[in-house]
């Protein structure tokens, strides 16, 4: 069954998830993507017949959105890369995300070998 997921990546790993998402696009293209604006962006360039949704960036919202998206149950997986070497001014923001993907227990992925992992797990898969 398609479902949606969020694809968020802060800016030195944004390349690193256009890149999974170039890889992994013919398996995402059944399925329902939302992205914070600048990530959006990026994979839309690599990928641009991906269909993807885009709420605000990270620092300005976007993070809270998604947040939001995931406890109305409407998204239902989360690969996120977080950059671990740089502090983020939107750092309380990236905690809540994650803190509320583990709460909604969805299927979450913080780095492209785990989300290479989810996918080979099925998470793409539409039956
Ligand atoms: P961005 O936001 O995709 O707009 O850069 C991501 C983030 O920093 O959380």
């Amino acid at each position: 069954m398609p479902i949606t997921l969020a694809l968020v990546a802060h800016d030195r790993m944004k390349p690193a998830l256009a890149g999974w998402a170039a890889r992994h696009a013919g398996d995402l293209a059944p399925h329902a993507i939302v992205s914070t604006a600048t990530t959006g962006a990026t994979i839309r360039a690599e990928c641009p017949d991906l269909a993807i949704r885009l709420v605000k960036s990270g620092p300005l919202g976007g993070d809270q959105q998604i947040g939001g998206m995931i406890a109305n149950g409407e998204i239902q997986a989360l690969i996120f890369f977080p950059d671990p070497l740089t502090p983020q001014a939107h750092d309380v923001d990236v905690k809540a995300l994650l803190r509320i993907a583990l709460v909604y227990d969805i299927p979450a992925a913080f780095s492209p070998a785990t989300a290479d992992l989810l996918v080979a797990g099925g998470l793409l898969a539409t039956r």
